[in-house]
């Protein structure tokens, strides 16, 4: 089944290093990691992985590190046809700093990322497309695919991530309207509603935001969901969690993979949950399975 991802793709630079270097100073680095990145491109390898046939819809430049992004996209089943390459600009990077302390602190250049323009979203690129994924706060993009969406008859999900959330209502809510289902973690909930509880926000959000389903993912505590009506709950999975990295994307791809095979709320809820599980246990923003291990799991 198609589906098409727009939004941001990144190459990742992990390094762990001992202690953070101060002004003039120079730290070693213990240990590097490289990797694709970027939620929409995250979001589109783990639509893959269990079984979709997505197309990602997005930037880079012309440069070595947008080849490698591409060819890791394309290895993975993701059709890479419609990705807009362009001239004299770097391709999104992020430098991750992982201190043993467990805190990250990130270097985002979104460089191509930026190229990205709403006339760049033509009907054309989305034909035979059955749902349309948006990984991105740039209200614009928004706007453009909620339109794209209705004229090609694709279902439409949203994750605005922080950038979305910091807009504030006032900017959100007109931009999210009639999106049939839209993504965010606890903490872009309560950015976005302005509370310091994540009850009191999915509660308040679910009142102000007209969009089909509205799903909070809430880390360690598990994932929230509200449509029709309904407010429902699960409890995370216990695991032993070694990579949070890429984990809100690895739950939309999945709990759209069910929105799309017609299932009932509390079952998207469930498989997206436990595919998430299963994602934090590995180390990547990747590392994502596939659809015959989320089965196992949730039979486990
Ligand atoms: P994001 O990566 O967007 O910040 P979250 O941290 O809320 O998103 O995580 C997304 C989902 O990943 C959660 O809803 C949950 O299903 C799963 N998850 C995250 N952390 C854990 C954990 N420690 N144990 C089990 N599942 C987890």
């Amino acid at each position: 089944m198609e589906i098409a991802s727009v939004g941001n793709l990144n190459f990742d630079v992990y390094l762990r290093v001992s202690e953070l270097p101060g002004p003039d100073e120079n730290a070693e680095v213990l240990d590097l990691y490289t990797g694709g990145g970027g939620s929409a491109a995250n979001f589109a390898v783990a639509a893959a992985r269990l079984g979709l046939a997505p197309r990602f819809i997005g930037a880079v430049g012309e440069d070595p590190l947008g080849e490698i992004s591409l060819r890791e996209l394309r290895e993975e089943g993701v059709d890479v046809t419609y990705v807009k390459r362009i001239a004299g600009v770097r391709s999104g990077l992020v430098v991750v700093l992982v201190h043993p302390d467990g805190v990250k602190r990130m270097l985002s250049y979104r460089g191509a990322n930026l190229g990205l323009a709403p006339g760049d979203l033509t009907p054309e690129k989305f034909r035979g497309v059955r749902h349309i994924h948006l990984a991105t706060g740039r209200t614009e993009l928004i706007l453009k695919a909620k339109e794209v969406a209705r004229e090609v008859g694709a279902s439409l999900s949203v994750d605005g991530g922080t950038a979305l959330a910091k807009k504030g209502l006032d900017i959100v809510r007109p931009a999210v309207e009639g999106v049939d289902v839209l993504f965010m973690n606890q903490a872009e909930a309560r950015l976005l509603a302005g509370s310091h509880d994540h009850r009191t926000a999915v509660e308040k959000l679910a009142r102000e935001l007209r969009v089909g389903e509205l799903v909070v993912t809430l880390g360690a505590r598990g994932a929230a969901a509200y449509g029709g009506g309904k407010l429902l709950h699960v409890d995370a999975f216990r695991v032993d969690a070694v990579d949070t990295t890429g984990a809100g994307d690895c739950f939309a791809a999945a709990y759209i993979a069910m929105h799309l095979r017609g299932r009932d709320p509390y079952e998207k809820l469930l498989f997206a949950n436990a595919a998430a599980a299963i994602k934090v246990t590995r180390p990547g923003a990747r590392s994502s399975p596939r659809y015959a291990e989320v089965e196992a799991f949730l039979a486990s």
